[in-house]
């Protein structure tokens, strides 16, 4: 199915997952409108492939994988990086709200959407990144100029007992 996902994208999400359609696309960054203010960069896309299906109790879903990688910025050093994303999430489809668990019977690996005519693409992948996106973004320990700055001194003012005690034998 030749189909590209934009601001206007909607599907009928249960007839979606029943009929097993697919649709994949590239997405610039820039579609993303309420992802802006934390991007340090437009530049870049996200893979991003909605399919639909029935699982093994025959429950209508959808499988959502976004792949690809946020510009941000350290807050840490101050410096962009990019904010690996790495999204695959599989929402079971029910008619009405009476059909959702109640909050504390719903399982952590267990999405929900509720069957929608008209459910628009982006906005389930846009909230999607949103949810993804730490608090406070930062480089990993081993890759930000402060860390990895902090970790030196740290080495320097706490040497490696016993590098000094085979200094000591060496002697
Ligand atoms: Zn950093």
């Amino acid at each position: 199915m030749a189909a590209s996902i934009n601001q206007g994208t909607v599907i009928n999400n249960i007839e979606f997952a029943q009929k097993a359609l697919e649709i994949h696309d590239i997405i610039p960054l820039l579609q993303f409108t309420r992802l802006q203010d934390l991007l340090v960069s437009q530049q870049g896309k996200l893979d991003c492939r909605l399919s639909g299906g029935r699982d093994a109790n025959n429950s209508a879903y959808l499988q959502l994988q976004v792949k690809g990688a946020l510009p941000l910025l350290c807050q840490r050093c101050l410096q962009p990086f990019d904010f690996g994303v790495d999204i695959d999430l599989r929402y079971k489809i029910v008619r009405d709200e009476a059909q959702l668990p109640a909050p504390e019977d719903e399982g952590d690996d267990e999405d929900f959407l509720l069957s929608q005519a008209d459910m628009p693409v982006l906005e389930l992948i846009e909230d999607e990144l949103l949810l993804a996106l730490p608090m406070a973004p930062r480089h990993a320990d081993d890759a930000c100029a402060i860390a990895g700055g902090e970790a030196a001194a740290n080495a320097l003012k706490n040497p490696n007992p016993f590098a000094r005690l085979e200094a000591l034998k060496s002697k």
